[in-house]
């Protein structure tokens, strides 16, 4: 198993739960954790554009993405396909950068199935009830798609347990202290240090 220099932080939640909200706001406040552009074949929405949100791609494209393997993992989501580039992922951890993924919870299990290292962040919402009003708030469903998204969160909440970190998104400042305290602890381990203060463990005769 190769161990890379870089950390890859994995996160995901059901929709509504805040996920792009602390992922975006963690990467203002850090300009060291980078996001991956994903693959989708679904369509742009409003200011989407390609290459920044995502590479919208067709049905075609994305067949032949999967055949030459360079998804590092692909899920169907919402009825569309969404894959991960494996290379763009790989290069910029093998060169000690961070980088985070906000991907549904299938890919983050496939993820750390390649990648043992990966640390995979499961946001969840403090209530069922919070869920549907912040869905409401968000004015971007109908009920009836609401109530879909609500059953597919409480079975995708059970899988909360394959992960490594939880988050419970109540406050969002809180939230995003803890994603900040993830990111950072993984920071402290001793191969990062050992590799970002070189110098220091020299002095100190450490190996
Ligand atoms: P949306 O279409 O609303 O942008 O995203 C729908 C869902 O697909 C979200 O849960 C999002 O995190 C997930 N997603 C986005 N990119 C990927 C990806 O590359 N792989 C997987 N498995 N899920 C993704």
């Amino acid at each position: 198993m190769t161990v890379y220099p870089g950390n890859l932080f994995v996160v995901a939640a059901p929709s509504g739960a805040g996920k792009s909200s602390l992922v975006k706001a963690l990467m203002e406040l850090d300009s060291r954790v980078q996001p991956s552009v994903s693959h989708t074949t679904r369509a742009p929405r409003g200011q989407e554009q390609h290459g920044r949100e995502y590479l919208f791609v067709n049905d075609l494209a994305f067949d032949d993405l999967v055949r030459t393997d360079a998804f590092l993992e692909w899920a169907h989501v919402h009825g569309h396909r969404y894959g991960t580039s494996k290379k763009t992922i790989q290069d910029r951890i093998a060169q000690g950068g961070d980088v985070i993924l906000e991907i549904d919870f299938q890919g983050a299990v496939q993820i750390k199935k390649i990648f043992n290292n990966a640390v995979l962040i499961f946001i969840l919402p403090p209530s069922l009830l919070e869920l549907r009003a912040r869905l409401k708030r968000r004015g971007e469903d109908s009920d009836e798609v609401i109530d879909l998204r609500i059953k597919n969160a409480e079975i995708e909440m059970k899988r909360a347990q394959d992960f490594d970190f939880v988050i419970i998104n109540e406050m969002f400042e809180k939230a995003l202290f803890d994603l900040k305290t993830i990111v950072h602890s993984q920071r402290l381990k001793y191969p990062a240090q050992r590799r970002a203060r070189s110098e220091i463990f020299a002095a100190l005769n450490i190996p």
